[in-house]
């Protein structure tokens, strides 16, 4: 029996087979979890809608997290297909490409309000609409990155707004599990080869860094972090919650100067 067995849970932030919530989906479709998905869209659309179907859902429905009226929509949906869930995962992130490549100091209002929407508040915002079907002591997971607590060339404004998100999962964790049991969690990838990673400057240098630095010697896969999602959605994790939890993230063995990475 797997460890998901019987389990409701939405995966949000798939676009593509090679987007980190595929290899969430399948893990947690392996251990017997019942999904459903959301799409960024109709040209992403194309892509999910297949996949989806491959891990056997039937609840694929579009939502923008920039977009309350579509996410009260989306989760009027969940309710009304599923009643109740138990465990939710946030895969998004979005900035736009100037705000990671230039200089820091020279990020504008617009940049730095959009990725601190999309992707810090948009955790928030879905905790808040999965909390009011989530059964007591269910899970919510987003995704970060080390960029958060130290600085990654080319990474810019998305390690602020990692921060925030990393934080932001620190005080739900607190809010929800002493009112709910519910645990919040994030996890903390080494990077891997996504749409969204393209943003990022100079990523192969980063890989090879990273795989460098790691523990394991080598870059870790989407199947990996699938796997480590999967097990903090399940009960096996039931007294982990408010942690980062790192699926070998690279640049902890032979750092440079602290906090910074050159
Ligand atoms: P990806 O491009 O496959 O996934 C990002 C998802 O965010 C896409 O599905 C996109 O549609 C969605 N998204 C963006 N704006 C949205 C909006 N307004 N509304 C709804 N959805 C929106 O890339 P990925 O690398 O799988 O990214 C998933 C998560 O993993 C992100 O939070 C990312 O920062 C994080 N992460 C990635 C890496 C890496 O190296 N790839 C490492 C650590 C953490």
């Amino acid at each position: 029996m797997g460890i998901l067995e019987g389990k409701k849970g939405l995966i949000l932030g798939l676009a593509n087979n090679k987007s980190i919530a595929w290899g969430v989906a399948q893990a947690c479709h392996r251990e017997g979890a019942e999904l459903g998905f959301n799409y960024l869209g109709e040209q992403l659309e194309k892509r999910v809608r297949p996949l989806a179907e491959k891990v056997d859902s039937t609840l694929i429905e579009s939502m923008d997290v920039g977009e309350d009226a579509e996410m009260d929509a989306f989760f009027a949906k969940v309710e009304e297909k599923w009643g109740k869930m138990d465990f939710m995962i946030h895969s998004i992130a979005f900035a736009n490409k100037d705000a990671l490549r230039n200089p820091f100091s020279q990020c504008t209002r617009e940049d730095f309000q959009l990725a601190m929407d999309i992707s810090a508040y948009s955790f928030v915002a879905c905790a808040q609409r999965a909390a009011k079907i989530m059964n007591d002591g269910g899970s919510m997971v987003t995704m970060t990155y080390l960029g958060a607590e130290r600085v990654i060339p080319g990474y810019g404004m998305m390690g602020v707004a990692k921060a925030a998100l990393e934080a932001s999962t620190r005080y739900l964790a607190e809010d929800l599990g002493k009112s709910r049991g519910i645990r919040v969690n994030a996890v903390s990838s080494g990077p891997i080869r996504t749409l969204a990673a393209s943003a990022v400057g100079d990523f192969r240098e980063l890989m090879a860094k990273s795989a460098r630095g790691s523990m394991l010697g080598r870059n870790v896969s989407q199947d990996e972090v699938g796997n480590t999602t999967a097990y903090l959605a399940s009960d096996l994790a039931s007294g982990v919650s408010g942690e980062v939890h790192y699926v070998d993230a690279g640049f902890h063995v032979g750092a440079g100067d602290p906090g910074v990475e050159k």
